[in-house]
Protein backbone atom coordinates (compact mmCIF):
# COMPACT_ATOMS: atom_id res chain seq x y z
CA UNK A 1 0.00 0.00 0.00
CA UNK A 2 1.46 3.58 -1.09
CA UNK A 3 2.02 5.39 1.71
CA UNK A 4 -0.16 8.51 2.57
CA UNK A 5 2.16 11.44 1.13
CA UNK A 6 2.72 9.36 -2.15
CA UNK A 7 -1.28 8.90 -2.53
CA UNK A 8 -1.64 12.78 -2.18
CA UNK A 9 1.01 13.44 -4.71
CA UNK A 10 -0.25 10.73 -7.52
CA UNK A 11 -4.11 12.58 -6.95
CA UNK A 12 -5.03 9.61 -5.08
CA UNK A 13 -6.30 11.67 -2.09
CA UNK A 14 -7.30 15.58 -2.62
CA UNK A 15 -4.74 18.25 -1.00
CA UNK A 16 -4.66 22.35 -1.58
CA UNK A 17 -1.55 21.81 -4.16
CA UNK A 18 1.43 25.20 -3.98
CA UNK A 19 3.94 24.08 -5.83
CA UNK A 20 5.08 21.17 -8.06
CA UNK A 21 7.96 20.26 -10.06
CA UNK A 22 10.16 17.85 -11.28
CA UNK A 23 11.28 16.37 -7.90
CA UNK A 24 9.20 17.69 -5.32
CA UNK A 25 5.82 18.66 -4.18
CA UNK A 26 4.06 21.20 -1.96
CA UNK A 27 0.48 21.25 -0.16
CA UNK A 28 -1.19 22.73 2.52
CA UNK A 29 -1.24 20.92 5.98
CA UNK A 30 -4.60 19.47 6.97
CA UNK A 31 -4.12 21.28 10.27
CA UNK A 32 -1.79 24.63 10.11
CA UNK A 33 0.29 25.75 12.49
CA UNK A 34 -0.30 29.01 10.83
CA UNK A 35 -1.58 30.55 8.17
CA UNK A 36 -0.03 29.52 5.09
CA UNK A 37 1.45 26.40 6.86
CA UNK A 38 2.94 24.22 3.62
CA UNK A 39 4.45 21.09 3.86
CA UNK A 40 6.86 20.06 0.98
CA UNK A 41 8.13 16.39 0.03
CA UNK A 42 10.43 14.83 -2.80
CA UNK A 43 7.78 13.52 -5.43
CA UNK A 44 10.07 9.99 -4.46
CA UNK A 45 9.16 7.65 -1.64
CA UNK A 46 11.36 8.23 0.83
CA UNK A 47 11.37 7.52 4.22
CA UNK A 48 13.75 9.71 6.35
CA UNK A 49 15.87 12.73 5.62
CA UNK A 50 19.14 10.67 6.71
CA UNK A 51 18.57 8.15 3.69
CA UNK A 52 18.61 10.50 1.08
CA UNK A 53 21.88 11.09 -0.78
CA UNK A 54 23.36 15.01 -0.33
CA UNK A 55 22.22 15.34 -4.75
CA UNK A 56 18.39 14.33 -3.69
CA UNK A 57 18.48 16.83 -0.66
CA UNK A 58 20.08 19.84 -2.20
CA UNK A 59 17.22 19.52 -4.45
CA UNK A 60 14.93 19.05 -2.05
CA UNK A 61 16.03 22.38 -0.59
CA UNK A 62 16.27 24.11 -3.36
CA UNK A 63 12.83 23.86 -4.09
CA UNK A 64 11.94 24.72 -0.46
CA UNK A 65 14.12 27.96 -0.68
CA UNK A 66 11.54 28.60 -3.64
CA UNK A 67 8.14 27.82 -2.13
CA UNK A 68 8.87 29.44 1.07
CA UNK A 69 10.03 32.84 -1.09
CA UNK A 70 6.74 31.78 -2.46
CA UNK A 71 4.82 31.23 0.92
CA UNK A 72 5.80 34.59 2.38
CA UNK A 73 4.76 37.04 -0.56
CA UNK A 74 1.67 34.98 -0.55
CA UNK A 75 0.97 35.61 3.18
CA UNK A 76 2.99 38.50 3.80
CA UNK A 77 4.64 36.96 6.90
CA UNK A 78 7.63 38.31 8.10
CA UNK A 79 9.15 35.33 9.29
CA UNK A 80 8.95 31.18 9.00
CA UNK A 81 9.78 28.56 10.64
CA UNK A 82 11.34 25.84 8.48
CA UNK A 83 12.04 22.14 9.66
CA UNK A 84 11.78 18.45 9.45
CA UNK A 85 10.69 15.78 12.14
CA UNK A 86 12.76 13.12 11.49
CA UNK A 87 11.97 9.84 13.31
CA UNK A 88 9.52 8.89 15.31
CA UNK A 89 11.00 10.18 18.81
CA UNK A 90 11.34 13.55 16.72
CA UNK A 91 7.47 13.83 15.80
CA UNK A 92 7.08 12.35 12.55
CA UNK A 93 4.15 10.90 12.04
CA UNK A 94 3.69 10.16 7.96
CA UNK A 95 7.00 8.23 7.15
CA UNK A 96 7.71 10.10 3.52
CA UNK A 97 10.58 12.95 4.48
CA UNK A 98 8.59 16.06 4.38
CA UNK A 99 9.83 19.59 5.17
CA UNK A 100 7.43 21.82 7.21
CA UNK A 101 7.57 26.01 5.93
CA UNK A 102 5.39 27.96 8.87
CA UNK A 103 5.17 31.21 8.26
CA UNK A 104 5.39 33.23 10.64
CA UNK A 105 3.45 37.00 11.86
CA UNK A 106 3.46 39.35 14.43
CA UNK A 107 3.04 38.73 17.70
CA UNK A 108 1.86 35.20 16.70
CA UNK A 109 2.34 34.17 20.41
CA UNK A 110 4.77 31.61 18.94
CA UNK A 111 7.80 32.52 21.04
CA UNK A 112 11.15 33.86 20.25
P1 LIG B 1 4.98 15.38 10.73
O1 LIG B 1 4.28 15.41 12.04
O2 LIG B 1 5.14 13.97 10.21
O3 LIG B 1 6.25 16.15 10.70
O4 LIG B 1 4.05 16.16 9.72
C1 LIG B 1 3.01 15.58 9.02
C2 LIG B 1 2.07 16.70 8.69
O5 LIG B 1 1.18 16.27 7.68
C3 LIG B 1 1.22 17.13 9.89
O6 LIG B 1 1.47 18.50 10.16
C4 LIG B 1 -0.21 16.86 9.44
O7 LIG B 1 -1.11 17.86 9.85
C5 LIG B 1 -0.10 16.78 7.93
N1 LIG B 1 -1.03 15.86 7.33
C6 LIG B 1 -1.29 14.59 7.72
N2 LIG B 1 -2.20 14.03 6.92
C7 LIG B 1 -2.51 14.96 5.98
C8 LIG B 1 -3.42 14.96 4.87
O8 LIG B 1 -4.10 13.99 4.57
N3 LIG B 1 -3.47 16.11 4.14
C9 LIG B 1 -2.72 17.21 4.44
N4 LIG B 1 -2.86 18.28 3.66
N5 LIG B 1 -1.87 17.24 5.48
C10 LIG B 1 -1.77 16.13 6.24
ZN1 LIG C 1 5.56 8.02 0.18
Amino acid sequence: MECLFCRIINGKIPSHKVYEDEHAYAFLDIYPTSRGHTVVLPKEHITSFLEMDEERAAELFASVNRIAKQVIKATEATGTNIGINNGLVAGQTVPHVHVHIIPRYENDGGGS
